[in-house]
């Protein structure tokens, strides 16, 4: 198949790619237990994509029939004018929606300008609505943050605002109920997140904390009548309605379900690595292609209007690797079988 006359990304079990996770840096402000360690070691900014690069990944996928983007990280909204690979992702001709995943620290200021350069629905993590609490599994986060956070992107008309809570025992387990309510009462959409096995995690023991999310719906079970939809995400979301009320709630579980017959998406890690599956390591390294030239693209996020390329060398030969890339795509996780060798890199490092 040619990259150029390719519209649509397939795999070898004829699933259909059109959607991509593109992680905009490995860093973040705060250090939630269940994704970072106490001290981290960060990439060099040497191996960190510029934003043009990352901008050049977005375009060429977009050109191979993928519809939507989402940023994340990392912490995305910490990067160096992160704003202005935002904008120029959002003029993209062939997109149907931007997305972006936040811990909302720095949603106060940029709710309005994320909604103003085309992003159309977001996802703010919370996973305790105390104050300590939060601080303790985020390690340095201030709820009071995110909580002005939510409330600016609620004035900004997105499509969709959902919240997503990561529960883990001995942790917020006993939040579920708290969480749910927050978000109904507000109109918002909320997914409870089963704790996957990415990287060792330094204070706690993952098999100890993990919660499964059928337990979780049954609490939420109890106080609201959730109703099956037909809607899903194409990955191991499932979507349930609460009679007379807008918010959706949702359960990603990846540790008790297994959804890769429908995966449709992958991930680009911000050196670059394109990861094919979220607990594979099957990958494909894109920066060498973007860097094949030898050009010298440090500091250029440094500049306050960045110049995006609309015509480049590299791209051709980045379509051609995407879509080869696709063939490398395993069909299934490993996650919950006792003999799974979990991969090394932790969730920030991943573009979760
Ligand atoms: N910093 C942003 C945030 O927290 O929303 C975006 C990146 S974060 C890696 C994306 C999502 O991954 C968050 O909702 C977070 O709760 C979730 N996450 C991180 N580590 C996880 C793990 N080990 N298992 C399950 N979810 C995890
Ligand atoms: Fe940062 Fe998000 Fe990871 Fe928490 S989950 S440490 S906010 S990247």
């Amino acid at each position: 198949m040619s990259p150029a006359s390719s519209t649509k990304l397939i795999d070898k079990f004829g699933r259909h790619i059109d959607y991509v996770r593109l992680s905009v840096t490995d860093r973040c402000d705060f250090r939630c237990v269940y994704c970072m360690t106490e001290e981290m070691t960060f990439l060099p900014r040497k191996d960190v994509l510029t934003l043009e690069e990352i901008y050049q990944v977005g375009r060429a996928f977009t050109e191979l029939g993928v519809t939507r983007l989402r940023l994340t990280g990392g912490e995305p909204l910490v990067r160096n004018n992160v704003m202005a690979l935002v904008r120029a992702l959002g003029r993209l001709p062939a997109l149907r929606e931007l997305l972006i995943t936040t811990n909302g620290s720095q949603l106060e200021q940029l709710a309005a300008p994320l909604r103003d350069a085309g992003v159309n629905r977001i996802n703010i993590s919370i996973d305790s609505l105390d104050a300590e609490r939060f601080k303790r599994i985020t390690r340095v986060g201030r709820l009071d943050k995110v909580l002005a956070g939510i409330e600016a992107a609620r004035q900004c008309s997105f499509d969709r605002i959902r919240l997503n809570a990561v529960i883990m025992k001995g942790y917020n387990d006993d939040e579920v109920l708290a969480l749910t309510d927050f978000a109904v009462e507000r109109g918002l959409d909320i997914a409870f997140i089963e704790e996957m096995p990415l990287g060792q995690a330094s204070d706690h023991l993952r098999e100890e904390t993990v919660c499964s999310n059928d337990w979780v719906k049954e609490q939420i079970s109890l106080h609201y009548a959730l109703q099956s939809t037909s809607e899903s995400t194409a990955g191991p979301s499932r979507y349930f309605s609460i009679p007379g009320q807008r918010s959706k709630i949702g359960f990603i579980s990846p540790m008790s379900h297994n959804f890769c017959a429908d995966c449709n998406r992958v991930r680009m890690t911000v050196e670059g690595r394109l990861l094919l599956c979220l607990g594979n390591e099957h990958s494909s390294d894109l920066r060498q292609i973007l860097r094949a030239d030898n050009q010298q693209y440090l500091l250029k996020d440094e500049l306050a209007q960045l110049e995006f390329s609309e015509e480049n060398p590299v791209s051709v030969e980045l379509k051609r690797a995407i879509v080869a890339a696709m063939d490398l795509k395993p069909e299934r996780h490993h996650f919950y079988e006792s003999d799974y060798a979990q991969p090394v890199r932790l969730m920030n490092m991943t573009g979760g």
